[in-house]
This record gives structure tokens, sequence and C-alpha cells, in this order.
């Protein structure tokens, strides 16, 4: 099985995570933007977190340097463009790609103006390949509940227009969810489906109380729903997906190491999983590489994979007709 040819779809996958680094320092120059180093090793090494990263929070860090470059309509729109065409080029169908609009309004951008840019280069990625992409606005755990209205208040014009769904991330603290009942179920009366961060630090519990309380659909990573009975036993009956994102999990160490990850358990058991980069570029990583992880540690078939694609097409947030297409591939 060769991973780079299957089609692939992937659900979890941050823009400002996925930037390649020439991009930035090409930005950095027509925009007159004063970055650290205009090397492109340099460059490179400030955004790619290495695998003995200690954690989530060493691992954050990384996307500083992308975040001050998606400042303005152009740098927004040619990197949602890019992450695109890099995900077409390795046979990605469909994708879901996550921002947060709030880190992106420093130079004086709208949270509309940011949203409508990332969309046009959606767009102009589907023109030229055949992949069609959706946008996930997340919105930041450690900053004010507040903050979640504003994105909500601003995003939901584009409802059906690009816009699918709501996300919290950033650092995972424990019992997170409580402060995000309200202003979740508001998305979601709204039209907003609803995929949560939760159990990549080692806090089991934040699952439970993200699908019980937060009604998630999906669960970014979920890796230790492993050490909580409770709430693997909710996310196997619920059939929640959860989002895994193999190499990012050794690299915040929600792992040890590859062979340590729970994926294949959990797929073996019956749970829906997924696989994703999480990060393109902070991961040094794409798509076929992570399926790749799979083949070579734990002997995953064509079979495993099939399962594997049919789960990503029924978890994702696509229209019907996006998902009967996306079934024919395969
Ligand atoms: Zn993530």
């Amino acid at each position: 099985m060769n991973a780079i040819t299957l089609p692939k779809i992937e659900l979890h996958c941050h823009l400002d995570g996925s930037v390649r680094p020439e991009t930035i320092i090409d930005i950095a120059k027509i925009e007159g933007i004063n970055i650290p180093s205009y090397d492109i090793e340099t460059v490179r090494e400030m955004m790619i977190a290495p695998l003995d990263c200690t954690s989530l929070l060493e691992y954050l860090k990384k996307f500083d340097l992308p975040i001050k470059i998606m400042q303005s309509k152009e740098s927004l729109r040619r990197i949602s463009f890019e992450l695109l065409e890099d995900a077409a080029q390795e046979n990605t169908k469909y994708i879901e790609i996550r921002f947060a609009p709030l880190h992106h309004i420093r130079e004086g951008l709208t949270v509309e103006e940011v949203i409508e840019s990332v969309l046009w280069g959606i767009r102009d990625a589907e023109v030229m390949y055949d992949i069609k992409g959706k946008l996930i606005l997340s919105c930041m755990r450690n900053m004010p509940v507040d903050t979640v209205y504003e994105v909500i208040e601003k995003g939901k014009k584009y409802l059906g227009k690009g816009v699918v769904a709501i996300d919290l991330c950033a650092n995972e603290d424990k019992g997170f969810s409580k402060r995000f009942i309200e202003p979740i179920a508001y998305a979601s009366k709204l039209g907003f489906r609803v995929t949560i961060h939760a159990g990549e630090t080692g806090i089991g519990r934040n699952v439970l109380e993200a699908v019980k309380l937060l009604r998630a659909e999906r669960i970014g990573h979920g890796v230790f729903i492993k050490d909580c009975v409770e709430a693997y036993e909710i996310v196997k009956s619920k059939g929640v997906t959860l989002e895994m994102c193999p190499t990012s999990n050794v690299q915040t160490k929600a792992v040890t190491s590859f062979s340590g990850h729970p994926i294949y358990d959990f797929h073996k058991d019956g749970i829906k999983v997924t696989v994703n980069t999480d990060n393109r570029t902070v991961s040094d990583t794409n798509l076929s590489n992570e399926y790749d992880v799979l083949i070579e540690e734990f002997k995953i078939n064509y079979e495993d994979y099939k399962k594997m694609y049919y789960n990503s097409v029924d978890a994702s947030f696509a229209d019907l007709t996006t998902k009967e297409r996306l079934m024919k591939y395969i």
C-alpha cells in the first residue's frame, strides 16, 4: 500500500501551523515585516517542533512567526491557497482547515476580512485542483469566554459559504468545557457543527465533558480516553469521531513513541478514528507521512485504510453531495 497515491481526507489541519517556510520569508520581504532571519534553514528551525519537544506549550511557541506574517488579506489568501495546493499534490480530495480569526486582526483587519481572505484562498485552490475545502473557526480557550461570542457573531454569516464549524483549541486545562457551555450551545443553535480539542495532554475526562457538556461531534486528538473508562465508553457508544494526529502527539508528548500511540487499538476496538496532520509545517509532516507511520508501526492494510477513509467522509462537515463524491474515490 502506497500512502501517497491513495485518495485522502483531512479533518484536522491548522492553517497557521501549515505555512511554507519560503512563504514566510517572501511575505516578510513583500510587506516589509521584520523577522529574526531571512535564511530558509533558520526560518524552518523556528517553525518546526522537534520530535523531542517537551510539551504542548513548547509546541505552540512555533506559531508565533507564522501568525506575525498572517496579518494581511493577501497573505491569508495566499497561505490558504498554498495549504490546499500542498494537500492536493499528495492526493488529498477534501480538507477542513481551521484557524483562530482573532489572531489575525493585529494590523487592522476586521474578523470578517480575515475569514473572507481565507475563504478566497480555498476557492482559488478549488478552481485549480481536484480538492474541496471547508473552514472551521477556532476559538482560544485561554482567551476570555466573550471572545468566543465575537467569533460566532462575526462568523455566522459565512455558514453555508465555506465555514462549517466551531472549535476550541490552545493549551488544555482540566475541566475547560464548563466555561464554554453557553457559547458553544449558541453556536450550535445557529448551525455551526462542533469539534473540540480534548484529551491531548493527559486529561481523558475532558473528552467526556466535551461530549456531554458541549455536544462535540468530533474530538481533536482524544488520546487520553485510553485512561478514562467513562470517556472511552461515551466516545465508542455515541460514535464520536477522533481526529488523531500521530506525529503531533509524539511531539507534544501525548505519547512517548509512535508504537505507543493508541490509534490502532482504538480502531480495532471499533472507535471511529481518522488520521490527520494537525500542522504540516510545525509537525514537519503531510498526510501521506502520517499514514506511512501507521503502515510501518501497525501494519495497517487496505481494509483498515478504507475504514478510516469512510470514518473521515462520515464525520466530515461537508454537504451530502460532497460526501457522495468523496465516496466514489475509493
Ligand atoms: Zn489541533
